[in-house]
């Protein structure tokens, strides 16, 4: 394991950060009167998102499969610096086509689509021509258990027709979203295993019967791209829409997930350094009882464990994407559960202290802090709860204590405090 940036790396972060700082971050506030209007800074995005493909700062998560897409072709120990520094400005990841969910949807479709499905939908996706969302989970049941997804897909001669609820799909309410990349259950009626039933399928946001119902909101914050809920009535698209085999819409969302994770723990890396940078420099500057708040042993304490959690969480999530690198997403499925429950965790904390840190300013839309302990609050549900996190490392570890059960470990042995007899008494 080598963690060290390589020239190129390097080079990209003093490039990626130099754009944030100049010209990310003076658009930021238009970027945000916007939103609080409810309306879309496409004018703002839009010619930024153009210098950024100018300069090659362009589709950078994705690992290379094909040299022709365009784009600068990065592993995903290689891109997870750069997203570090994206997650400063959240909205910043589009200006670098690398927003989710449209990196995982990219990922699937470089991997599983048809010729037509890549012309019609990869190219667009990659030129950030179009936007996307991914559709699986619902109001009607537990949705952390992907096998519980029962949106009915049904097959009629030369199409599928789709009937079902969706919630909380982030991105549906952007102006460009052209795609939803719908999970649902193809296989009940005939009797397929759990984990064989369901099927994904590409389906146009402008298909009749889809009916985008609200913009549902998060923490009492309404995201601009939206987590939405979606209607589909009757729902019809053709047979050749359908994203890998009949069944396999399980296995292909799993596979979807594991660089997405990575991406979404070190954006969040890097708003728990800004956090940890607005958290010091105040104080620094804040004075109360005589002192600068940065005297108190407590804001001392909660900048000396921020700094340690978050450099600890980083090279967790660099050793994931390494893993994943080197030996496939399926090998790095622990390491992958692990960040995404360390960072969650680490944001709401880090968060949580810098807000104190501020005091009654901390909680205002004044500071970025409220809003991004909202987003670490949502990401302790998004991508999978905590909880199926811990269940998913628990159930590993079990596994292997099951493998060695019968022997006793020698180091047990070893530890037994001696019986009495054994010391003559
Ligand atoms: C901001 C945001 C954006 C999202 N974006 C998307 C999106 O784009 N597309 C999409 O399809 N979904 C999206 N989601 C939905 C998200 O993936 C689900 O909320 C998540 O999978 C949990 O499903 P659920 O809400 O139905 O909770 P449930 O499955 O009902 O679980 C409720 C609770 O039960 C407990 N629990 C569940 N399983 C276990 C277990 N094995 N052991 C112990 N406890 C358990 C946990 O505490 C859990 O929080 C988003 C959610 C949020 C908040």
């Amino acid at each position: 394991m080598d963690f060290a940036h390589s020239p190129r790396v390097t080079q990209l972060q003093t490039q990626v950060r130099r754009f944030l700082d100049d010209l990310v971050l003076p658009a930021n506030a238009q970027w945000q009167r916007y939103a609080a209007a409810g309306a879309y800074p496409l004018d703002v995005v839009e010619p930024l998102k153009r210098q950024a493909q100018s300069l090659g700062l362009w589709n950078l998560f994705l690992p290379r499969l094909r040299e022709q897409e365009p784009g600068t072709r990065l592993t995903n120990l290689e891109y997870a610096p750069l997203a570090e520094i994206m997650g400063r400005v959240a909205w910043s990841s589009e200006v670098f086509n690398c927003s989710a969910p449209d990196t995982g949807n990219i990922e699937l479709l470089h991997r599983f689509a048809s010729h037509a499905q890549t012309e019609r939908w990869l190219a667009p996706l990659l030129a950030g021509e179009i936007r996307s969302c991914f559709a699986m989970s619902e109001p009607d049941v537990a949705s952390s258990d992907a096998t519980n997804i029962a949106t009915r897909i049904v097959r009629e001669r030369d199409a599928y027709v789709v009937n079902g609820r969706k919630w909380f799909i982030t991105g549906a309410a952007h102006p460009n979203c052209r795609l939803a990349v719908v999970m649902g259950c193809s296989g009940e009626a005939s009797g397929a295993k759990a984990h064989a039933r369901h099927t994904l399928l590409l389906v146009p946001m402008d298909t009749p019967g889809l009916t985008l119902v609200r913009n549902v909101p998060v923490m009492q914050q309404q995201a601009i791209d939206g987590h939405c809920e979606l209607l589909f009535q009757n729902v019809r698209v053709p047979v050749a829409n359908r994203l890998g085999d009949e069944g396999a819409g399980f296995a292909l969302a799993q596979a979807r997930l594991g660089p997405g994770r990575v991406h979404h723990c070190m954006r969040s890396i890097g708003q728990c350094e800004l956090a940890l940078e607005l958290m010091s420099a105040r104080a620094l500057e804040r004075r109360a009882f005589g002192h600068a708040l940065g005297d108190f042993a407590n804001v001392q304490d909660w900048i000396a464990h921020s700094r340690v959690e978050i450099d600890q969480a980083r090279l967790l999530v660099l050793h994931a994407a390494w893993r994943i690198d080197t030996q496939g997403a399926t090998a790095a499925r622990i390491d992958v559960s692990a960040i995404k429950l360390v960072a969650a965790q680490l944001q709401t904390r880090v968060l949580d202290r810098a807000m104190q840190v501020f005091g009654a300013m901390g909680l205002t839309p004044d500071t970025p802090l409220a809003q991004l302990w909202s987003w670490g609050r949502a990401m302790r549900f998004l991508d999978g709860p905590d909880e199926v996190h811990l269940r998913t490392i628990a159930r590993a570890e079990l596994a292997r204590a099951r493998a060695e059960a019968g022997s006793t470990s020698p180091y047990l042995q070893r530890w037994m405090p001696p019986h009495p007899d054994d010391l003559g008494t």
